[in-house]
């Protein structure tokens, strides 16, 4: 999302109650394109712009395990300043950016896309599974093995070419 900022005045924040969609972002989702919800204001102190908002959506994944679909809230807040480099001052901007944690901008708008998907990113964990001890899906035959069972392991346990295994024996130190 882009917000113009040409229009701010001093001290007079305005309201941000706006959606977003963004691509996939590399996830495994099940629907592609979230829309984030998001809502807050944005102000302006000179050539400082803050931007508050909180951003929330539900995601849908596809359990890594088994496929079934499942949801998780993202919920966080950009609580960001930018400065906004202008003629002569950009010497002092500069030094600014250096010793804060400030971000510039050089343009009459702020895109705040590239901080919802790096916070997403964040509180997404690595491995999304509908359940920490699901059992996934059978790979021979697809069952979905929370719900159901098949026959398929079995026929996998006896399979004379694991026998071996059963026969060796490993030394603990
Ligand atoms: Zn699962
Ligand atoms: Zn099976």
């Amino acid at each position: 999302m882009v917000i113009d900022i040409s229009r701010l005045t001093n001290n007079k924040p305005i309201k941000i109650n706006s959606q977003m969609t963004i691509g996939s972002i590399g996830l495994n989702l099940e629907k592609s394109n979230p829309v984030l919800d998001i809502k807050g204001n944005i102000s302006k102190q000179d050539n400082i712009f803050f931007i508050n908002v909180r951003v929330s959506s539900i995601l849908s994944f596809l359990c890594d395990f088994c496929l079934k679909p499942l949801d998780f809230k993202v919920d966080f807040s950009i609580d960001e300043k930018f400065i906004k480099k202008i003629g002569e001052d950009k010497k002092k901007v500069d030094k600014e950016i250096s010793e804060n944690d400030i971000l510039w901008i050089d343009e009459n708008s702020i895109s705040i896309t590239p901080l919802c998907i790096a916070n997403i990113l964040e509180c997404v964990p690595m491995q999304t599974l509908c359940n920490k001890n699901c059992k996934g899906m059978c790979y021979i035959c697809g069952t979905n093995l929370n719900d159901d069972s098949c026959t398929c392991k079995q026929e996998k346990n006896t399979d004379s070419r694991f026998d071996i295994l059963k026969s060796l024996k490993f030394q603990n130190n």
